[in-house]
């Protein structure tokens, strides 16, 4: 474990790259780069490499733009789909400002922090997500729409499926990129897809998100179609979600398992609970960060729309999936693969320890089918519901004083205010349902 420089160069000789691309997230989740040749190698792996920080959307002002790519050795890897001569591989990089300081406008560094604060307490945070996407076809000037032929659902087995050729792909590239692929399936709805690749520690797996993305999208490319991780792309039926299956571990060992209590779980697990249903509201902002992440998260498509927990039932915010003791994790289900996540998992690892630092104990577990229940039923139970809309996010982010810390001011302050215009544009616009509706009849 762990790449040396001279790796580095070493590899990037014997395998014949021609081309390095500086990668680096911006607050949005949006992968960006910048590309070298090997000839400025050394000087990247020095952090010399500088870049504009003031045309990144939510970075930095003009007069204080000049931002330095601190690469990360470990995520060298050489991205097989471009030639095999003159290969083009990357590095995953963090932001420093000029005068060597660390940018704390970048998320990778939120993430790192809290990560910190966890090896601190003694605890491994690793999680694994599960990804889903859509695959749909492009039209004659190779825009994306959101038509497809296949008609295949939930676990159903090609040859039904045109996609089902470019998720073999996927897979493949995916292994050679380093990633041990768990397993992969046809979704609910006709087009969507899932692969799940196997959990790591947080940084690794935020990393390996991104990358994951990157690599989805090109390959459906080459096979012609578009894949896309927006959360609803169409009204009526599933949306993709990016579940996040999370489990402490101290000395090796996880320490959400206890054999002797009712359902399996330790106290950590109970509290680490507790701190995610605490703050579940005040950052679904960053788990579900788009206008239209909310019209994923309504009754009727699988997806959360209640807080609460279970460990049997699918239906709830969290759910503790069957395996135990090693095995033995929380899996949230409201955030989708539109997000940041190393946000995603900065926040989720926060409110998670504020749980086990302050012992919040959750409420009971809901194993009743919460979407069947009455309003009535529902408030006596104390089960609330994720926020409904984007500014509703907003509003309850910026009222919890806990998760803004932890995105520090910086983010929260540009999160919050590109996101309220997100929303203010969204609510200017006369949508095609408005005019269905009233054009007629009114
Ligand atoms: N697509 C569903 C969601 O939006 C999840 C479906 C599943 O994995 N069972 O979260
Ligand atoms: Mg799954
Ligand atoms: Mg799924
Ligand atoms: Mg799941």
């Amino acid at each position: 474990m762990g790449y040396t420089k001279q790796d580095v160069i070493r590899m990037v000789q014997e395998e014949d790259v021609e081309f390095i691309r500086l990668q680096f997230t911006d607050i949005f989740g949006t992968f960006k780069n910048i590309a070298i040749t090997a000839s400025q190698l050394e000087r990247a792996l020095d952090n010399k490499c500088m870049f504009d920080g003031s045309s990144i959307e939510g970075f930095v002002r003009i007069e204080e733009s000049d931002m330095y790519l601190h690469p990360d050795l470990d995520t060298f890897v050489i991205f097989p789909w471009r030639p095999q001569q003159g290969k083009v591989a990357r590095l995953i990089c963090d932001i420093y400002r000029q005068d060597g300081t660390i940018f704390e406008g970048d998320p990778r560094y939120v993430l790192k922090r809290v990560v910190k604060e966890a090896e601190e307490m003694g605890y491994q945070f690793d999680v694994g997500p599960e990804c889903e996407f859509f695959l749909y076809h492009t039209d004659d000037n190779g825009q994306p729409t959101t038509i497809t032929h296949e008609k295949a659902g939930y676990f159903d087995l090609g040859p039904v499926d045109l996609g089902e050729n470019a998720r073999r792909d996927m897979v493949l590239t995916l292994e050679t990129m380093g990633f041990e692929i768990e397993s992969s399936h046809h979704e609910m709805a006709p087009a969507q897809h899932e692969i799940d690749f196997r959990y790591d520690d947080a940084l690794k797996t935020a990393d390996n998100i991104m990358t994951f993305k990157l690599t989805v999208k090109t390959i459906a490319k080459r096979h012609g179609l578009h894949a896309t991780f927006m959360p609803k792309p169409k009204t009526g039926i599933n949306g993709s979600g990016m579940h996040i299956n999370m489990s402490l571990s101290r000395d090796g060992k996880n320490i959400f398992a206890d054999p002797d209590d009712e359902v399996g779980l330790s106290r950590e697990a109970y509290y680490f609970i507790g701190g995610l249903m605490k703050h579940i509201r005040c950052m679904t902002a960053i788990t579900n960060p788009l206008v239209n992440s909310y019209k994923r998260l309504v009754p009727g498509f699988e997806a959360p729309v209640y807080v609460a927990w279970s460990a049997h039932n699918r239906s709830p915010l969290i759910r503790i999936p069957s395996i135990r003791t090693e095995g033995t994790r929380i899996e949230l289900r409201c955030p989708d693969p539109s997000s940041n996540p190393y946000l995603v998992l900065a926040v989720c690892l926060a409110a998670g320890l504020d749980g086990i630092k302050n012992q919040i104990m959750p409420p009971a577990k809901v194993e009743r089918n919460i979407f069947e229940m009455t309003d009535a039923e529902r408030a006596e139970l104390g089960i609330a519901t994720l926020p409904e809309n984007l500014l509703d996010a907003i509003e309850a982010m910026e009222s919890d004083d806990f998760i803004c810390q932890v995105l520090g001011k910086h983010i929260t302050d540009n999160y919050c205010r590109a996101k309220r215009s997100e929303w203010a544009e969204y609510s200017r616009n006369v949508t095609e349902w408005e005019l269905e509706q009233y054009l007629y009849r009114i």
